[in-house]
């Protein structure tokens, strides 16, 4: 990927000693020194950069033979290659990774509350099935798109609180940084893994687990009717 280009210069010069002709010029090498990703603030998104510095030569027969001065190197976005400072990109590079973090830590807290309202709605706090364990990975992979090993899901009903008040309130927090299609697909989570038929009680539990995640009647009882003809 590294690569060194060389931009002759137009500026050259012929000059004439003892009978000799010598060509003297000026070229721009541009060398890049790293490269990796950034948060490049014109996309506004994280793209590829190129860590460049461009190298002044004085040449003589087009070959660079005397360094005449370097540009301090400097970060160019492999979208829209527009250029930035080599502080902007450790400043980038810092809130790049805090946007990571956060990413990551969300994906932690709403991959648990699936597990609590799961394991809550199959009755399963403390014998977990490898079915329902199966269900959740599902549904974790629905709602976020990624793989939850079976050993976190384990991991995460153990600690859900043992009051459903608790574990409500955590959905209740949680459904703010759900989308309307993330909401449905955690209360159907939740209705797929009740026994079946659902009886009166994880039939009003999944209401309330609609209702916490802020969902509209019609939606919940759309997606209860859906499982009670089942
Ligand atoms: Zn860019």
């Amino acid at each position: 990927m590294l690569s060194e280009q060389v931009l002759p210069d137009m500026r050259r010069m012929i000059l004439r000693w003892q009978g000799l002709m010598i060509v003297w010029g000026r070229s721009i090498s541009n060398k890049v020194l790293d490269i990796g990703q950034f948060y490049c603030p014109g996309c506004g998104q994280r793209c590829g950069y190129a860590l460049r510095q461009d190298q002044k030569w004085g040449t003589i027969y087009w070959v660079p033979i005397v360094s005449l001065e370097k540009s301090e190197p400097y970060v160019e976005c492999a979208e829209c290659h527009r250029t930035y400072p080599e502080a902007a990109l450790r400043h980038d590079h810092a809130s790049a990774q805090q946007q990571y973090d956060a990413q990551r830590a969300l994906e932690g807290d709403l991959s648990k509350m699936l597990c609590e309202v799961m394991a809550l709605m199959a009755g399963e706090k403390h014998s977990v099935s490898p079915y329902l364990c199966g269900l959740v990975s599902n549904a974790v992979r629905r709602l976020l798109r990624i793989e939850m090993p079976e050993d976190d899901i384990l991991a995460a009903i153990a600690a859900a609180p043992d009051q459903p008040e608790a574990l409500l309130g955590n959905v209740e927090r949680q459904a703010a940084s759900l989308t309307d299609r993330g909401r449905e697909i955690v209360l159907r989570a939740a209705v797929v893994a009740a026994p079946k038929p659902l009886t009166e009680s994880s039939g009003t539990l999944a209401i309330e687990i609609g209702r916490r995640l802020g969902m509209k009647p019609e939606a919940i009882y759309a997606t209860l009717a859906e499982f009670s003809v089942r």
